[in-house]
């Protein structure tokens, strides 16, 4: 196999072996992106010179020295533009690292292709509301990649990365992921620093690992987990060595199926394939037993209301003075530029959010819509503490639908955040969350498995992923470009 399809368990062996180095890795990439980025479009911001594609100023030499990352447009990374794929945030280049970047680079990882496309801060999921136009997925390019770390799932399902770091607020890693074939970690609310995340709703973002095998998944989690004094929510405990959990073994495990996620909406083929996963699961010694979670569908309402009542108050510090874009026209004095910068930089669904969050916050609706989504949020967190007495995890679809096509859903808002129905409750409650591929629809596109387990056992979802992925062949497909 070429360099650039290896994972990077494999390249770590490479090099160990002492067959190829940091360069010929790169190389592989830069190679790949000259023949797939036109089609794909999972970078923005690439240069044709291959050089400028990576930046290893500061790559330590830790024990991933020479593995390269790519990086989603909202993840801070110092001099390299962040723009969160908005033209608010044009030309923006922090003056600093956020904290798992510089964890990263300890390890001797560099941060390759500037950056990955994703929608608009985050808001989406499809990765059509980028200012930068839509990424295709790799499987079929006329259908969306899933979003909103779009960008980052492409770019991994077709092996122009090694892997990549997403955000998930809402499902903007798993659902991509299921969408493109490949592996991607919403962690609990906490083991990742977001500290230099660019913040959407800052009691729902998680950064996490978009990786071709569960092994790569295990890696980078060691890599970027851990306590950040840098960011107050981020939880002060032990982080345990991730790899111990691909055990192969999940003998006489108790997977919940809960019942309100078989429901109407459901796609067939997405069904069959959650239905045969389950069987795979119990034909390795699972035992897989019927749930409730009663309070699902109240999820993607309490979810769009808290999600851009934070995003409203987030976005409220891009008026044009500290970063990105400003409107030059100042005859009319501060609160008009203001005014102008914000309706020149931000897109529809930015705006769209902005007037939400504003409506469901302000002075006499607050208690009808937020503080009753707030308590719902409580609810539908009671849930999974009830359903995991019973339970070690759960298993859903990641989606109802395979990927859409590119156009199809953009003018419809509802019927887009409907997409994110299964992903939503684990974020409202911040419990960690993975999407394994596990099988195809007979187009040829990808399903995605979800396995959901109480706060910080990320290892106990690795070892179900795990177990499930070598004893199928999913991982391995490649798509046709
Ligand atoms: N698709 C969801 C939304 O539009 C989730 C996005 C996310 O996780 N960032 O809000």
């Amino acid at each position: 196999m070429e360099l650039n399809a290896l994972t990077a368990h494999q390249l770590l062996k490479e090099i160990a072996a002492g067959g190829s180095g940091s360069r010929d890795i790169v190389s592989g990439l830069v190679a790949r992106n000259k023949q797939l980025n036109q089609r794909v479009k999972g970078y923005v911001r690439l240069d044709d010179s291959g050089e400028s594609l990576i930046d290893d100023r500061s790559s330590g030499s830790g024990v991933l020295k020479g593995i390269p990352i790519s990086v989603k447009d909202n993840i801070c990374t110092k001099g390299l533009n962040t723009e969160c794929c908005s033209q608010i945030l044009q030309g923006f280049k922090p003056p600093y690292d956020a904290t798992v970047i510089r964890k990263l680079k300890q390890a001797g990882v560099c941060v390759f292709g500037a950056k990955t496309n994703m929608d608009e801060f985050a808001f989406g999921s499809s990765t059509e509301n980028s200012c930068f136009g839509p990424t295709s997925n790799p499987w079929n390019l006329e259908c969306v990649p899933g979003g909103s770390s779009g960008g980052s799932a492409a770019v991994v399902a077709s092996d122009q990365a090694v892997w990549a770091l997403g955000s998930d607020t809402g499902g903007s890693i798993r659902q991509p992921a299921s969408f493109c074939g490949v592996v991607g970690m919403k962690p609990t609310y906490g083991r990742v620093s977001r500290y230099g995340l660019i913040a959407f709703a800052s009691s729902l973002d998680q950064i996490g690992p978009i990786t071709k095998d569960t092994r790569d998944c295990a890696i980078l989690m060691n890599a970027i987990s851990g306590h950040d004094p840098l960011d107050s929510t981020s939880v002060d405990i032990e982080v345990p060595d991730f790899t111990e959990s691909l055990t192969g073994d999940i003998k006489g495990l108790k997977i919940g199926i809960p019942k309100e996620y078989f429901v109407e909406g459901l796609d067939k083929e997405v069904k069959a394939v959650i239905e045969e996963a389950m069987e795979k699961l119990k034909s390795l010694g699972a035992k897989c037993l019927p749930v409730s979670l009663p309070h699902t569908e109240y999820a993607v309402p309490v979810y769009y209301i808290i999600a851009t009542a934070e995003a409203s108050s987030n976005l409220a510090r891009f008026d044009g003075v500290q970063y990105g874009l400003r409107n030059k026209d100042l005859k009319q004095g501060l609160i008009d530029m203001y005014k102008r910068t914000r309706q020149e930089g931000f897109g529809q669904e930015a705006k769209r959010r902005i007037i939400l969050g504003t409506f469901v916050l302000s002075h006499g609706y607050y208690d009808a819509y937020y503080l009753r989504a707030l308590k719902v949020r409580t609810l539908i967190k009671q849930d999974f503490d009830r359903a995991f007495r019973d339970v070690d995890c759960l298993i859903t679809p990641t989606s109802p639908t395979p990927a859409f096509r590119i156009g199809e859903r953009i003018k419809d808002p509802l019927k887009m955040y409907l997409s994110d129905i299964f992903t939503i409750s684990a974020n409202l409650s911040g419990i960690p969350a993975i999407s394994v591929p596990a099988g195809f629809t007979r187009k040829g596109l990808p399903v995605g498995l979800q396995i959901l387990s109480e706060p910080f056992t990320e290892g106990m979802l690795l070892r179900v992923a795990h177990a499930f992925e070598q004893n199928t062949p999913w991982h391995k497909e490649k798509p046709k470009l």
